[in-house]
């Protein structure tokens, strides 16, 4: 299994851009950490119970909560070519603890794609942001509107705003990113795996320097 982790802010497009890859590049599996734990709180598990408070607020959960469920599901899904990690890590001891993981199983992160936006960019994103509970298909009103508004393309649920996609939580998940996962910037690069890519401009260009840098 080819292992690749989507490093940037809330809001840089780090599942959008992992999703479009999954159409350029058969056999790639886009995990997103937040999915997880979404389908988790759904889901009424222990897991969701414990981790939905930390979410509201726009804090972390606890490293090991979301680190073993990641581990569990790339134990169950060890045929996959490449998976793309989306939101996970974001702690050094995430990090630590993924690589644990993979080294148990022979494998390691391959690369690290780091997604550049300014954090002004960060807000206006996050702020028009709207999500498909159903599928769980991304969209923006401004920049990435579905065909008939509030409703999905994919499977024509209606859209919602994620809870978490409010000014004062949004404002915690930003600050929450420079302290604690900014440091990770620095420990791939030291490991000669990171890739910085200017993500504020054009999706489909940004697609296609994120598809080149993993070719
Ligand atoms: P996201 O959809 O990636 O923006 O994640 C939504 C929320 O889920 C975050 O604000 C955190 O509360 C939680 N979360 C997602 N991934 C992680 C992670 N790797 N570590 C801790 N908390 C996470």
């Amino acid at each position: 299994m080819k292992i690749v982790i989507m490093l940037g802010a809330p809001g840089a497009g780090k599942g959008t851009i992992a999703s479009r890859i999954n159409e350029k590049l058969p056999g790639t599996v886009h995990l997103s950490s937040g999915d997880l734990l979404r389908g988790a709180v759904k889901a009424g598990t222990v897991a969701g119970l414990e981790a939905k408070g930390y979410m509201d607020a726009g804090k972390l959960v606890p490293d090991t909560l979301i680190a073993s469920m990641i581990e569990e599901y790339i134990g169950a899904n060890g045929a996959i070519k490449l998976l793309i990690l989306d939101g996970f890590p974001r702690t050094v001891p995430q990090a630590e603890m993924l690589d644990q993981a993979l080294a148990k199983r022979g494998e390691k992160v391959d690369s690290v794609i780091k997604l550049n936006v300014p954090d002004a960019l960060v807000l206006e994103r996050l702020g028009g942001r709207r999500m498909c509970p159903a599928c769980g298909a991304g969209y923006h009103v401004l920049t990435l509107p579905p065909q008939v508004e509030g409703v999905c393309d994919a499977c024509q649920a209606s859209l919602i705003t994620r809870s978490d996609d409010n000014p004062e939580t949004i404002a915690n998940r930003l600050s929450v990113y420079h302290q604690q996962t900014v440091p990770l910037v620095d420990l791939y690069d030291e490991k000669g795996i990171l890739c910085s890519i200017n993500a504020a401009g054009e999706l489909s260009l940004i697609v296609e320097d994120t598809v080149k840098a993993l070719a």
